[in-house]
């Protein structure tokens, strides 16, 4: 829940980068997701509410449930590219969102 990137993550996806030499990054995001859900409403409290505010400065105003998640998603794999991408140029980065309702994963994202 709560697909963001913060430094946790961050040297997690670098670890397997630079050392295990994974050759590309995909940031799964899912559709129905509480996290985006609570940001699109706002609705957000307790720890998880620092998350949460994070992907609704993301999403703006978006409040169509698979737009907001592949706005989450697409500032997710920035993220990952502006932090390795220089250190590590043949680095690829994607983006995807898993249907949840139908069990699909969309890797061509608006
Ligand atoms: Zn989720």
């Amino acid at each position: 829940m709560g697909n963001v990137v913060d430094e946790t993550v961050l040297s997690s996806v670098d670890y397997a980068v630079s050392h295990l030499k994974a050759p590309l990054v995909v940031v799964l995001g899912h559709t129905g997701c509480g996290a985006v859900n609570s940001a699109i409403n706002g609705n957000a409290s307790g720890m998880i509410k620092k998350t949460i505010d994070k992907i609704s400065k993301i999403i703006g105003e978006t409040k169509d449930d698979y737009l907001a998640t592949c706005k989450n998603v697409n500032f997710g794999v920035n993220e990952i590219k502006t932090a390795l991408c220089t250190h590590n140029p043949h680095l690829k980065v994607i983006g995807a969102v898993y249907h949840s309702d139908i069990g699909t994963v969309d890797f061509d994202i608006v």
